[in-house]
């Protein structure tokens, strides 16, 4: 049985390439070095799929940013507004996903939105009216004969045709259907040129065929492939699918003259059904997902090859052993655990573990594995693997409706809250971090490593946020924050102060373009040791007459992004770190924390891909447990979320549900039609849709956020708007945040003239 991988991480070992793009934005190093790491990690990749024993190894996996931008590029979807800039072709690529402020001019960067229920974001294509698309770009071509030139035949991977058009943005009148015929004619002469250098396969990803499908979707499916599958000549089209199953549109894709299709049996809950009710063509490859590209436990064998007999027995497909989706989504090896515990480790599988077992599950189909793989396989899952804790299991037995519900209601706590914290009319904050800069990071590994003493990391923190405090004083900001500098990362940092969490030292996955997140892992029952942000809020409001907020990661984020169990149910897992966190919003409180922000970022991203599952599978239980965290306070004590990205115009009712009283969320890089939708949903919550974009290094113009504010109140009202960046600072640069919150701030003043 033959092997094959969707796609594999590009980051490097080390996040190699994510240092190596971020001095060539410093411009420290220059395009051919930039290149040379690139190359040096692509090669590394696909020889160590080949002596792993893949036989399907991708090409075109790799990218500098994304792979969905990547496609716009090759494709001459690249507005105007960039072209003009007259950058190199890398240039001009890094502007459209980073924006773009110097001697050649001033743009923002392109949308950015999560790649379906990932925490991977991918850059939004816009399409113009006049876009000529045109197949221009290279880079497809250049990675597979690159690959090949060092003896290695992949199959080159593209974002299909319809998911592209499907994620695109169209922004003047044309729509999906005035391009379809274009773009179909350009992946056509793709395949042409592959087919002139006698390339085997082109894997094409279809992820979007996992969602709910319209008449109009299938027909437009049907519009391009009909011309594609019939223009394939000698290279044979491998469609790839991934993140769920296609029950929309099996029974036609099995129809076309597709060489492989490449099916998801990890999160498709119901492939093994169609493939049993509707069957596979004959002869034709089925590339079986079993191995899960998304969580790093290890796969278990016994349950893959009775799906892979399933298969065997009920088709007569020639079966591949597959991953589910890319292993973008998961760290690159656990070779680099040293710290990590055997106990532990031999549970765990990383993307290039996840070779082995793709190898060892297509011996062992075949039959011809020795038994003791199986038997270590089988003994990993028998027992109990892992920890349970009966006091936790019995606190969220016992949790009662009531805890679920905040009193009194929002009217009331507003009135009281408005009263007691007196703000401003637009009262202005910061969503949490402030710039990680060198000495930050700097001092906190070394804390890590043992190298700096407690008492010298708790001082060195505390001046930073005396300074922190000092800047948003002098700045006029109305509601401050500490800053953050003692978190790593959001999730990754209560993951560590909680009980029931496991850590690794570099198992790094790619968020979006050089930005890596490393997901704790969930081991066993969670609960709280001891407060874990108290100290640093307490000291944080000792420095200043203004309010602090406390700043807290919410439940179903901390579950969203790390790596989570899959013994227990999701919604057990969830209330478990609810539980904890409420005891630390309470502590919080009685501390003196008049307000406090519990972020949900990650809340709309794990909604499920079909609105069937929305509620009953999600939301009907994260939302409760994240009223669960705040339930406990009082009337007077201001709750705030935040989430990023304003993507949940579908679930307004949800949200206002969290019941919090202020949600602040990204909406400078979208429409406002957010906004039009929360107006006509009568959203209770106050909002603070973010006024810049902190993605990017640029600074906002004073005269710009009026201009944006002013669109905003036309659709809320003026007591409810909140102002404040899109999102935590981190990420960003000292210099630049300074700038653009003076001029946020210049902002709120001029507004507060106006209304
Ligand atoms: N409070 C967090 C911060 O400011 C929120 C980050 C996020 O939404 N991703 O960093
Ligand atoms: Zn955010």
């Amino acid at each position: 049985m033959k092997t094959a991988v969707v796609g594999f991480p590009r980051i490097g070992k080390d996040r190699e390439l994510k240092f190596a793009t971020e001095k060539y934005f410093r411009s420290e190093i220059g395009e051919s070095d930039l290149y040379n790491v690139a190359n040096t990690w692509k090669h590394f990749n696909i020889t160590s799929q080949k002596e792993a024993g893949i036989d399907f190894i991708s090409s075109n996996d790799f990218s500098f940013y994304d792979n969905v931008l990547d496609t716009a590029v090759l494709f001459n979807v690249i507005p105007k507004r960039y072209k003009a800039l007259g950058l190199s072709n890398l240039d001009t690529y890094f502007s459209m996903a980073r924006g773009y402020q110097g001697d050649k001019g001033n743009v923002k960067a392109l949308a950015m939105k999560k790649w379906f229920n990932t925490n991977y974001h991918y850059i939004v294509p816009e399409i113009e009216d006049d876009t000529k698309i045109e197949l221009v770009g290279t880079k497809l071509f250049d990675e597979y004969d690159a690959a090949k030139a060092s003896g290695i035949e992949t199959k080159p991977v593209v974002v299909g045709p319809f998911t592209f058009l499907k994620l695109a943005r169209y922004i003047g009148e044309k729509k999906a259907e005035d391009f379809v015929d274009d773009l179909t004619e350009e992946y056509v002469k793709l395949i042409k040129k592959l087919d002139d250098r006698l390339t085997h396969w082109l894997q094409i990803d279809e992820p979007y065929l996992v969602m709910d499908l319209t008449f109009e979707d299938k027909a437009l499916f049907k519009r391009i492939y009909d011309k594609i599958t019939a223009a394939s000549g000698g290279v044979r089209l491998l469609l790839q699918t991934y993140f769920g199953d296609v029950r929309d549109i099996y029974d036609q894709l099995i129809q076309y003259d597709f060489d492989g299709i490449g099916l998801d049996f990890v999160e498709g809950k119901k492939t093994l059904d169609l493939v049993e009710t509707f069957g596979f063509p004959k002869n034709k490859y089925l590339f079986a997902g079993v191995v899960n590209g998304k969580n790093i436990w290890r796969n278990n064998y016994e349950n893959s090859l009775e799906i892979i007999e399933k298969l065997k027995s009920k088709t007569n497909a020639k079966i591949v052993i597959s991953t589910s989706c890319s292993l973008l989504h998961v760290p690159y090896t656990l070779e680099s655990e040293t710290d990590l515990p055997e106990e532990y480790k031999k549970h765990f599988s990383f993307a290039l573990e996840k070779l082995s077992e793709i190898k060892e599950l297509s011996v062992l189909a075949d039959g011809d594995g020795n038994s003791d793989i199986l038997e270590r396989n089988k003994s990993l899952f028998t027992g109990r693997i892992n920890s349970v804790d009966e006091a936790v299991k019995e606190r969220v037995a016992n949790i009662k409706e009531s805890d679920y519900r905040r009193v009194p209601d929002f009217d009331k706590r507003a009135a009281a809250q408005s009263e007691c914290l007196n703000l401003p009319l637009f009262p202005t904050t910061t969503i949490g971090s402030f710039p990680q800069t060198e000495d930050v990071r700097r001092t906190r590994q070394l804390f890590r490593k043992g190298k700096v003493a407690k008492e010298e990391y708790v001082e060195f923190n505390k001046n930073k946020i005396a300074d922190c405090i000092k800047l948003q004083e002098e700045i006029g900001l109305d509601v401050l924050v500490h800053g953050e500098y003692e978190r790593n990362d959001m999730v990754e940092y209560f993951g560590e102060h909680l009980e029931g969490y496991l850590f690794t030292k570099k198992a790094w996955v790619q968020s979006y373009g050089t930005r890596c997140v490393k997901p704790p892992v969930i081991w066993g029952d969670v609960s709280r040791k001891s407060p874990i942000t108290v100290e640093w809020a307490k000291f944080a409001s000792s420095c200043t007459d203004k309010p602090v907020k406390g700043m807290l990661t919410g439940p179903v984020t901390i579950f969203n992004w790390s790596f989570p169990r899959e013994d227990i149910s999701v919604k057990e897992s969830m209330l478990q770190i609810a539980l904890a966190i409420r005891d630390e919003v309470l502590d919080l409180e009685a501390n003196g924390i008049g307000i406090i922000q519990i972020d949900e970022a990650a809340l709309r991203e794990k909604l499920p891909l079909r609105k069937s599952d929305w509620y009953k599978e999600y939301l009907d239980f994260a939302i409760p447990a994240f009223r669960l965290v705040a339930s406990g306070v009082k009337e007077t004590t201001q709750i705030h979320t935040h989430m990023c990205y304003s993507e949940f115009t579908d679930i307004i009712p949800a949200i206002d549900a969290m019941d919090a009283d202020v949600i602040t969320f990204e909406a400078s890089r979208s429409d406002l039609q957010i906004l039009d939708s929360l107006k006509e949903n009568h959203f209770r919550t106050a909002v603070g849709p973010g006024v810049y974009d902190i993605h990017s290094p640029r600074i906002p113009s004073v005269d710009e956020i009026v201009a944006g504010v002013d669109k905003m109140l036309k659709r809320v009202d003026d007591n409810k708007l909140w102002i404040n960046p899109d999102c935590g600072l981190k990420t960003r640069g000292e210099t630049e945040t300074k700038a653009s919150l003076i001029n946020l701030v210049k902002a709120a003043n001029e507004l507060r003239d106006k209304y």
